[in-house]
C-alpha cells in the first residue's frame, strides 16, 4: 500500500483524496504540514489559484521540504494551479516551486474560453479518450530537454512528464476517468 498524499491548503484537493479513496493500494493522504508531507509516497498538487498556493507553502514552510524532496524523487503531479508550481518558467511572473523545466502560461485560453470541457486521445496516458476539463487552464509553451511531452490540445501541450514530474493542465480529479492516476502511480 502506496500513501499518496494531495496537498491540501487550497483549492481542488478534496475532489483528489476522492478519486484516490477509490483505487486499490493507496492510501490518500491530506498533507498540510511538514509531518505529513514527510511520510508521503508521492504527492498531487491540486488546481486552484496558483499565487494562493504558493504563499501558504511559504508561509507553512512547507515550499523547502518540497524542494528537497522532488530532489530526492519524491514523485509529484502537478494539476493545473500545481502544474503552474512545478514550472521553472511562467511567462510574465516569477516561478514558485521552480522544479520542472517547463515554461507556462498562467490563464491562457483566456476569459472567452475561461472553463470548458472536451474528449481527447491522449495516447501516451491511455487507449481510451480522455475527458479533459479545463478551468482557467495554463498551457505548456515549451519544455527542455529532459521533458516528454504527454499530450497536446489544439496545438498547445497540455501535458507532460520530466522524470518523476507529472503535469497536466486540466483536471482529471473532476472526471470519470482514472486514467492519469493510474499513468502517475506507476511513474
Ligand atoms: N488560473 C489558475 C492559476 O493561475 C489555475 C486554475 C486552476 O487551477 N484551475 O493559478
Amino acid at each position: 500500500m502506496q500513501s499518496v498524499g494531495v496537498l491540501a491548503l487550497q483549492g481542488s484537493f478534496s475532489e483528489h483524496l476522492t478519486k484516490l479513496a477509490q483505487l486499490t493500494e493507496v492510501l490518500p493522504v491530506a498533507v498540510k504540514t511538514a509531518a505529513d508531507l514527510e511520510q508521503v509516497d508521492r504527492l498531487i498538487l491540486p488546481g486552484g489559484e496558483s499565487t494562493a498556493i504558493s504563499r501558504l507553502l511559504q508561509r507553512t514552510g512547507l515550499s523547502e521540504l518540497l524542494k528537497r524532496r522532488v530532489k530526492e524523487g519524491l514523485p509529484v503531479w502537478g494539476t493545473c494551479a500545481g502544474l503552474i508550481l512545478l514550472a521553472k518558467n511562467i511567462v510574465g511572473e516569477q516561478p514558485h516551486l521552480g522544479v520542472m523545466d517547463i515554461t507556462v502560461r498562467r490563464n491562457a485560453y483566456g476569459s472567452q474560453l475561461d472553463s470548458f470541457s472536451c474528449r481527447q486521445l491522449l495516447p501516451a496516458l491511455g487507449a481510451e479518450p480522455l475527458p479533459l476539463v479545463f478551468i482557467r487552464a495554463p498551457w505548456i509553451e515549451r519544455v527542455g530537454e529532459q521533458t516528454e511531452i504527454l499530450g497536446e490540445y489544439a496545438g498547445h501541450i497540455i501535458a507532460a512528464r520530466q522524470g518523476k514530474l507529472l503535469a497536466t493542465s486540466f483536471h482529471p480529479e473532476l472526471t470519470d476517468s482514472d486514467a492519469v492516476y493510474r499513468y502517475f502511480l506507476q511513474l
